[in-house]
């Protein structure tokens, strides 16, 4: 059982006199990030049920859902295979915590190049693996399916209907498809892109099963996903300096540096209770250091290491 949902109400200090709350998502598990608990949650008792003992799945270098994965197979008794993108990546491995973390957890990480990478939802590559590493149950990159998506219901529910906006930061679009789905009708939901253009918009669609209407932007993506500039960084060392609640670079800080965007432009009035969802992603944060120290950009600063 996850733990009983925690909100914060946060003085947002603009003009306008809407409500603003987090729901603090990233809390669910110590080292799970937020919104990739709800998602393997099913996939892991479907997994069990169909008596694999093999999980495999695809990510980036810096990837969440790699770690969570290598995290939920260790508690679970579960073998995990990430295949990850990047071949330069097998030497430079002792730099990056990611993997570093999902190796430590008893992961067995592939790397391959950026070609192969991009093939691998075919059928050729899905023999290769299976003749490379056996049976398994396979999880896509991002983590988003259909159970996923089911998973990703459970954070909406009787604990956020007196919310009447969701906002939700955005990858592949699974966790923003669960919301959707929840939703009750004087919900709206606001999909807030990590990338550049909104084509979640239609890649969604085949996990939609509810007509609730829903927004997306890509104007906080900052150029792009995992792009980061210097006032993204100070935003979320603000932030946590005022409220102490830490934000991800990736997602989570993009997402509240356009509700701030928002609240300043006085979109919203007194009726909008807004909620903003915490999805996690804190283990990002040491490997983005790392990457900003090179740029000789400053660091983000929330507190703890994750
Ligand atoms: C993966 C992730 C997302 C995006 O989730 P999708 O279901 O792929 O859209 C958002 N926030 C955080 C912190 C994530 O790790």
């Amino acid at each position: 059982m996850p733990p009983k949902p925690i909100f914060q109400t946060l003085n947002h200090g603009f003009q306008t006199s809407a409500q603003l709350s987090i729901l603090r998502e990233d809390l669910l598990h110590p080292t799970i990030s937020g919104n990739k608990y709800r998602k393997l949650k099913y996939n892991l008792v479907e997994a069990k049920k169909l008596g694999y003992s093999k999980i495999l799945t695809f990510g980036g270098a810096y990837s969440n859902h790699i770690a969570a994965v290598a995290v939920a197979g260790k508690e679970r008794g579960l073998e995990t295979v990430g295949i990850i993108r990047g071949e330069e990546l097998a030497s430079q491995e002792s730099h990056n915590p990611t993997l570093n973390y999902a190796r430590k957890c008893g992961m067995e990480l592939h790397f391959v190049s950026r070609e192969t990478y991009r093939d691998k939802d075919s059928a050729e590559m899905l023999n290769e693996l299976k003749i490379k590493h056996g049976d398994f149950y396979l999880l896509p990159e991002g983590g988003t399916n259909d159970l996923a998506v089911k998973g990703c219901e459970e954070i909406l529910g009787d604990h956020t209907k007196d919310f009447n906006t969701i906002c939700v930061s955005v990858g592949t679009g699974g966790t923003l498809a669960g919301i959707i789905n929840a939703a009750l009708p004087h919900q709206k939901v606001i999909g807030f892109s990590a990338l550049k253009g909104c084509f979640q918009k239609e890649s969604i669609t085949p996990f939609l099963h509810s007509k609730t209407t829903f927004e997306m932007t890509d104007d906080y993506c900052f150029g792009g996903y995992a792009k980061i500039d210097l006032e993204l960084i100070r935003f979320i060392n603000s932030f946590y300096e005022t409220t102490q609640i830490p934000l991800d670079p990736i997602y989570t800080g993009k997402m509240m540096f356009g509700i701030f965007d928002l609240l300043r432009k006085g979109i919203w009035n007194e009726n909008n209770r807004i909620l903003a969802v915490h999805t996690g992603g804190l283990q990002g944060i040491t490997g983005m250091n790392l990457r900003l120290k090179q740029k000789n950009l400053p660091q983000i600063n929330v507190g703890h290491a994750y």
